[in-house]
């Protein structure tokens, strides 16, 4: 049986097109990625398939390639059996596009990072400038001899997604990205499967593949970059509601008649907070005297971001570390609202601003702790990630490889 095809991208590298054929050999191949090469035997009891039927679904899933025979197993009594895992030659590329910076990793097919290349890049300059470089990025990754080619790409952009066409709708902070076929067009480009979906539920599924959220079935995942966004996840997988739109929190009104928004709204969290927000409170803090430890910065530099908030805050900034005690209550706000709502049983909270660190954990912590019932909060971590930049890349592995692995 031929499972192989010409990859289209760069010429003449043979890629895998073989899909499970059944509901069996998806779950094999999950738990393959999921927990490393494995023996039948130790498979067999993960699954519910007689010592036969697995043996012929595994059988099966050895001549489609995408599954090799690995070593001996340790024997558990009579006839030592082969591990089994999945194929060493299999690559997924990762792609994280946030609003002022693009991540791009390789990885194998238990989705560890081989390599991962990241770069400044403004979202605004639209798709095709934006694509120019991820492809720049890939090759790179591809020549440094990590890939002979890529078997999927899972990609991530800051903004709504129509899932599954995978095409962004309406982002405000992506102009000239409205309706484009980000899916078709760099599957094209890259010659292999493509799935794309919102850069917050990707940084979810990757803490919940490698990070802090590894043992959680029902957690948020909250993002904080350049906007706010939050990934659900119940039951195991990411909940995207009705259209493609759930979690965007960054939108919620936390001021009635509040500042205007880039979504055309007024009040939105966003508006207060954010990287974007950030570094205009800080400017505006630095020219009205308050701050002039951010004076010297904005000097310096000629603007700022919330990087510089968070170097000024380490430096005892008072004006700094009170922006992001203000931000933290506020986020901590919709956050409480989220848990009285959900009930999670892990609060993840990631993205750029991150490096704001534990002066804005513990705003986010001491409002939701204030605001939200007992019984909601009685056993509820609120943590950083664990993953960082990997996280959405990771994750953006991990959507591509939940699609090839299930049956076509
Ligand atoms: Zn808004």
């Amino acid at each position: 049986m031929s499972v192989y095809a010409e990859d289209g991208w760069r010429g003449g590298v043979r890629r895998m097109t073989a899909r499970p054929a059944n509901a069996h050999q998806a779950r094999l191949l999950h738990l393959l990625r999921d927990q490393g090469p494995n023996s039948r035997a130790q498979l067999g009891d993960q699954v519910d398939l007689s010592r036969s039927k697995l043996a012929v679904e595994v059988d099966r899933l050895l001549e489609t390639g995408l599954v090799v025979a690995d070593g001996l197993a340790a024997s558990r009594g009579g006839r030592r059996s082969h591990n089994i895992r999945l194929a060493p030659t299999l690559r997924f590329l990762g792609v994280d596009i946030g609003a002022t910076s693009v991540d791009v990793a390789v990885t194998n097919a238990e989705l560890e990072v081989l390599g991962h290349l990241t770069q400044p890049m403004d979202v605004r300059e639209g798709p095709v400038a934006v694509f120019e470089q991820v492809l720049a990025l890939a090759a790179k990754l591809k020549d440094s001899g990590l890939a002979e080619g890529f078997d999927g790409a899972g990609i991530g952009v800051p903004g709504p997604v129509r899932f599954p066409e995978g095409v962004p709708v309406a982002p405000p902070i992506m102009p000239g990205w409205d309706g484009f076929p980000v899916r078709e067009a760099l599957s094209q480009e890259l010659g292999c499967p493509v799935m794309v979906d919102n850069d917050v539920n990707l940084m979810a599924l990757g803490e919940q593949h490698a990070g802090v959220a590894r043992t959680s079935q029902d957690f948020l995942c909250v993002k904080i970059g350049t906007g706010i966004g939050c990934g659900i996840v119940v039951g195991g997988a990411v909940y995207r509601g009705t259209t493609g739109s759930a979690g965007d929190i960054g939108h919620i009104q936390v001021e009635p008649d509040g500042r205007r928004c880039a979504c055309g709204n007024a009040g939105c969290l966003e508006a207060y907070f954010g990287g974007a927000a950030l570094a205009r409170d800080a400017e505006d803090a630095a020219r009205e005297g308050r701050s002039t430890a951010l004076a010297d910065r904005l000097a310096a530099a000629g603007t700022l971001a919330a990087s510089d908030v968070s170097v000024a805050a380490s430096a005892g900034d008072a004006t700094a570390l009170e922006l992001i005690k203000a931000g933290g209550t506020r986020t901590g706000q919709v956050i409480a609202g989220l848990v009285s709502f959900f009930n999670p049983g892990l609060v993840v909270i990631g993205g750029g601003v991150t490096g704001l660190g534990h002066t804005l954990l513990a705003a986010i912590r001491t409002q939701v702790y204030h605001q939200s019932l007992p019984l909601a909060t009685g056993n509820l971590p609120i943590v950083l990630g664990e993953l960082g930049p990997l996280a959405g890349v990771t994750g953006a592995a991990r959507l591509i490889s939940d699609h090839l692995f299930s049956p076509a």
